[in-house]
């Protein structure tokens, strides 16, 4: 290994399953990567845990509620980090230089302010919070150009698509970006069949294991539709050239189709270590622990066409797209409380997307040029979305 090749990084939702996977890649990897700062939301037994075992510079447990329990904890530990709390302490923590990376690991808008302190700050950046990009992706990208940060997406779709681009960066003959979804843990129900769907069934995704959130939202197709927000901006290509295909078999990350016909693909095992690992060594390429294929065995790759009659949070993204501005942040916000809602057992599964709708269709139109206005947006939809609610 040359000398100086080691990375600092500031791990953002360190108790979460991307953050899980970052820390094996971290293990794996001793000499490459150090953790020099780590967050959760309330965990506070897990954030000191892991504390004692990676020693970082700093922690921040992101509920201030928790700050004296985070202290205490640490010196109880005799462990030298810094305790933070809050969001001012995220965001502090994102843009201290003693680290070179950040990984944006936590869920929902929640991770919105320090992904932009991360990108005035310079920083490289994996992105796993695709809730950023979708609530202020125009904003994200001018940010971290202004600032000379750099952008690795995280999403495995992404990821894949970052690498089937041409190397150059430029776009010149992709005609077309092609998503997979797996389709979740409900594919080819149909919508009576969905009525009295619990938490628990939603929760279990036949390829991933992710997050509740994110895992709601892949059984509403609804993480597709953010998916696609996030593509439109991460690659500046318009909607229309985004189109999504369903792929049970989550082998296939994602595609880019070129003007000669030709399609590349990015494919793998289902497993976000791959992604994560990408980002973290790029250009180069480093063991990540996930098994290779055996095309002997994989059997048939299928595709097909999502069926937005049964799951309408994809039409919702394209539309939310289509009107700019907020529209994205109103969509994200909504759905943000939607699923919520029906994780708590507050919301039938099948209305997550009507509150969605009707979010979208009752808040004004503004423009997407200032972080406060998409955070106001943001905050009304919420507002709006759960008087719905209740
Ligand atoms: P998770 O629920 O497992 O973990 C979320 C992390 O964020 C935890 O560390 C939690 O403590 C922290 N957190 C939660 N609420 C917070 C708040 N209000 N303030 C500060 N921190 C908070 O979620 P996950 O599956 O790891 O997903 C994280 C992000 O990565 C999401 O945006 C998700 O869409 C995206 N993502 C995840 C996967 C995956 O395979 N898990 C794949 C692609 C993208
Ligand atoms: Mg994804």
């Amino acid at each position: 290994m040359r000398p100086g090749t080691m990375k600092s990084l500031c791990l953002l939702g360190a108790s979460g399953s991307i953050g899980q996977s970052t820390l094996k890649l971290v293990d794996q990897h001793p000499d490459r990567f150090r953790i020099t700062a780590m967050s959760a939301h309330t965990q506070i037994d897990a954030l000191i845990d892991l504390c004692r075992r990676y020693r970082p510079l700093q922690a921040c447990i992101a509920d201030s509620s928790l700050f004296t329990a985070l202290r205490d904890g640490l010196r109880a530990e005799g462990l030298a980090t810094t305790p933070l709390a809050g969001s001012e302490g995220l965001q502090d923590m994102a843009a201290d230089n003693r680290s070179d990376t950040v990984i944006a690991a936590i869920v929902g808008a929640a991770g919105v302010a320090s992904t932009f302190s991360a990108a005035r700050a310079g920083k490289r950046i994996l992105l796993a919070n695709k809730e950023s990009i979708v609530l202020a992706g125009q904003l994200l990208m001018q940010t971290v150009a202004e600032y000379g940060a750099q952008l690795f997406p995280v999403d495995s779709e992404h990821n894949a698509i970052f690498q089937c681009l041409p190397a150059h960066g430029g776009r010149a003959g992709v005609r077309r970006l092609i998503l997979t979804a797996s389709g979740g843990p409900f594919l080819g129900k149909t919508r009576a069949e969905l009525a009295t769907i619990t938490p628990e069934q939603a929760c279990r995704h036949p390829k991933w294991s992710m997050g509740r959130k994110i895992s709601v939202d892949s059984a509403t197709l609804m993480n597709k539709g953010l998916e696609v927000i996030e593509a439109h901006h991460l690659f500046g290509m318009p909607a229309e050239a985004i189109e999504v295909v369903v792929h049970p078999q989550s082998i296939v990350h994602s595609m880019v189709d070129y003007c000669d016909g030709s399609v590349l693909a990015q494919m793998g095992e289902p497993d976000m270590r791959t992604a994560i690992a990408y980002g973290l060594s790029y250009p180069e390429r480093i063991d990540s622990g996930v098994k290779t294929l055996d095309f002997r065995t994989l059997g048939r790759l299928e595709f097909q066409t999502p069926d937005t009659e049964t799951f309408p949070c994809l039409s919702l993204a394209y539309t939310a797209i289509g009107r700019g501005g907020n529209a994205p942040a109103v969509l994200n916000a909504a759905n943000e409380v939607a699923v919520m809602a029906f994780l708590e057992g507050r919301l039938p599964f099948l209305a997550i997307p009507d509150i969605v709708a009707q979010t979208l269709d009752a808040l004004a139109w503004e423009p997407a040029e200032d972080l406060a206005v998409l955070m106001a947006s943001d905050a009304e939809a919420r507002r709006y979305a759960n008087n719905r609610i209740h």
